[in-house]
C-alpha cells in the first residue's frame, strides 16, 4: 500500500527537503500550501509536478478539517509556522496564532477525522531551551523561551504531548536545533548583530530523516535532534567568508541595531536519545554545510549577474 504524507509548510526549507525524502521513500505526498498574492514555489519548483498541491491555512480551521477528511493521510508533519525569530517581536500575535494554535487546529483536524489512525508530527525548536537550563540540551531539560517564537513553540509543544495523553493519539514532538541549506543561504547570518552567540548547526537534509523516523517507531516519543556541536556566530561567518576566498573582519561589521531584546547566548543538544532509539546521526558537519551554503550563494549570484548582462546587451543591440 502506497502511504500518503501531508506536509504543511512544503514551501519552506524542510517542506522541501523532507518531501524529496518522502518522495524517494515511495510516498505519495500532499503539499499544503497558502493563497498568497506572490507564488513561493522557488525551493519545490524541481518536485512540483511530483507533489499534489493542496490549499489550507493554519488560520483557518475549516480548511484543515476539510483537507484531513478530503485526503485522509497517514502521516502529517506540521512544519508551517512563522518562524523568524525578530518578526516574533513585531508580530508577537500572529506568531501566536501561527505557530502556536495552528498547532491546536491542525492536531484537531485530525482529531476528528481519524485521531487512531493518522500519526503526526510536530516540529518543536531549540529556542524553547533559550536562556538553557542546563548544558547540554536534552529531551528532559525544561524551557525557558526568549522570544514570542520560543514562547509559541512551547506552547505548540505542550499542546501536542497534550493530544498524544488526552486521546491517546499517536503524536511525536522533535525538538530540532538549528538547521539550514543551500536552499536558504547565508542572509540571515551575516546580518546578526551578535556575533558571539552559540548555535549547534546541522544540515537540512539530514534533520528530515529524523522526522520520518519519529513516525515510523512502535510508540510516539519526543527526541532532541542536533549535531551535539556549538559554533559561535563568528565562527560561521568566518568560515563562510574564507570559504568565499575573504577576510571577514574586512567585511563584517557587528550592528546593535541586530541584537535580539532577549538573547540566546549559547544552544547545544545532546542528541543521544535520537541516536539510541533511531539510530539517527547528522552525516553533514559545520563546515562542510558553510561551504555548500557559501557555494549556492555564488552560484546565485554569478546566475544574476550573468542573466543582468544578458539583458543590457540585448537592450543595447
Ligand atoms: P520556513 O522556511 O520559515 O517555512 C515556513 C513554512 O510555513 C512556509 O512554507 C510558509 O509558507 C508556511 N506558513 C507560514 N504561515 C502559514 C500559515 N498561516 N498557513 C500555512 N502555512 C504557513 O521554516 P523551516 O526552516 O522550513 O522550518 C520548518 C519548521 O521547523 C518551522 O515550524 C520552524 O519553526 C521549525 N524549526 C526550524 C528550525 C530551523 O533551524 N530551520 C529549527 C527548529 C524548528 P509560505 O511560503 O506561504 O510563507
Amino acid at each position: 500500500m502506497t502511504k500518503r504524507a501531508l506536509i504543511t509548510g512544503l514551501t519552506g526549507q524542510d517542506g522541501s527537503y523532507l518531501a524529496e525524502f518522502l518522495l524517494d521513500q515511495g510516498y505519495e505526498v500532499l503539499g499544503m500550501v497558502r493563497r498568497t498574492s506572490t507564488v513561493t514555489f522557488e525551493r519545490i519548483r524541481h518536485i512540483q509536478d511530483r507533489v499534489e498541491l493542496v490549499q489550507g491555512d493554519l488560520l483557518d480551521q475549516t480548511s484543515l478539517l476539510q483537507l484531513i477528511s478530503d485526503y485522509r493521510p497517514h502521516e502529517v508533519y506540521n512544519l508551517a509556522a512563522q518562524s523568524f525569530v525578530p518578526t516574533s517581536w513585531s508580530q508577537p500575535v500572529f506568531t501566536g496564532d501561527v505557530t502556536g494554535l495552528g498547532v491546536t487546529r491542525m492536531l484537531e483536524a485530525v482529531r476528528v477525522v481519524d485521531p487512531k489512525g493518522i500519526r503526526f508530527y510536530q516540529a518543536s525548536s531549540s529556542e524553547m531551551f533559550g536562556k538553557v537550563r542546563e548544558v547540554p540540551q536534552r529531551e528532559t531539560t525544561p524551557f525557558y523561551p526568549r522570544s514570542p517564537y520560543g514562547v509559541a513553540k512551547v506552547y505548540g509543544h505542550w499542546i501536542a504531548i497534550n493530544y498524544r495523553e488526552s486521546y491517546d493519539m499517536f503524536v511525536c514532538s522533535g525538538i530540532l536545533f538549528n538547521h539550514e541549506s543551500p536552499r536558504r543561504g547565508l542572509a540571515d547570518e551575516l546580518r546578526l548583530g551578535n556575533l558571539d552567540s552559540r548555535r549547534d548547526w546541522g544540515y537540512a537534509g539530514d534533520y528530515v530523516r529524523a522526522m520520518w523516523l519519529m513516525l515510523q517507531q512502535d510508540e510516539p516519543d519526543d527526541y532532541v535532534v542536533g549535531t551535539g556541536e556549538t559554533h559561535s556566530v563568528g565562527e560561521l561567518v568566518e568560515v563562510a567568508f574564507a570559504a568565499a576566498g575573504l577576510d571577514w573582519r574586512q567585511h563584517v561589521v557587528q550592528d546593535p541595531r541586530f541584537y535580539r531584546p532577549a538573547e540566546v547566548d549559547m544552544l547545544v543538544s545532546d542528541p543521544s536519545k535520537a541516536r539510541e532509539k533511531l539510530g539517527w546521526e547528522p552525516k553533514v558537519g559545520f563546515e562542510e554545510l558553510v561551504r555548500m551554503m557559501v557555494e549556492a550563494d555564488l552560484c546565485r549570484l554569478q546566475r544574476e549577474v550573468r542573466m543582468a548582462s544578458e539583458d543590457a546587451s540585448t537592450r543595447e543591440s
